[in-house]
């Protein structure tokens, strides 16, 4: 079940094109697991604004590596856990990386709501919110759609730029 009745978390459904909610602080952070009506642990606070805060989408290993560097002890199985817990409950949703791996987004949209970037260099995914995967798009009589999936690859601005510089 997907929690949605908190103001800064909107459905992507009913609001197209509107910017990622931000909300850095701690406070903001708790307020919206206490309207999903979690327990507000310290891992859960702290992960969901290294996400918020993140421009990209972090990997397991980022995230813990973010925990360890804000002095947060844990182990893989909480933040496995955790992670879960925040996908489930929409404060957060995952994407593939190239090598298959998770990456997570804060933000209560599904990943096929909404299409991502994929730098091949260095291997960031970034949440394209503006950008919707058209599912009314022809297709042949008979298949029915429930959801579409829209990666775009290529290169980041920053490896845009590092490769300008290098040349
Ligand atoms: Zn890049
Ligand atoms: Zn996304």
């Amino acid at each position: 079940m997907k929690c949605y009745n908190v103001a800064l978390v909107t459905p992507c459904s009913s609001a197209p094109a509107m910017p990622a909610p931000t909300l850095p602080s701690e406070k903001s952070a708790a307020a919206l697991i206490t309207a999903c009506g979690g327990r507000i642990t310290r891992t859960r606070l702290a992960v969901l604004g290294i996400l918020h805060d993140s421009a990209h989408s972090l990997s397991h290993d980022d995230i813990a590596a973010q925990l360890l560097a804000l002095d947060v002890h844990h182990d893989r199985v909480t933040l496995y856990r955790t992670l879960d817990w925040l996908v489930e409950q929409g404060l957060a949703h995952r994407v593939s990386g190239l090598d298959r791996a998770w990456r997570f987004n804060s933000g209560g949209d599904d990943a096929g709501a909404h299409a991502h970037f994929h730098c091949d260099r260095c291997g960031h995914v970034v949440c394209l919110e503006s950008i919707r995967p058209d599912e009314s798009l022809a297709l042949p009589a008979g298949y029915r759609p429930e959801r579409a999936e829209l990666v775009f690859h290529g290169t980041c601005p920053d490896c845009g730029r590092r490769r300008a510089e290098d040349a």
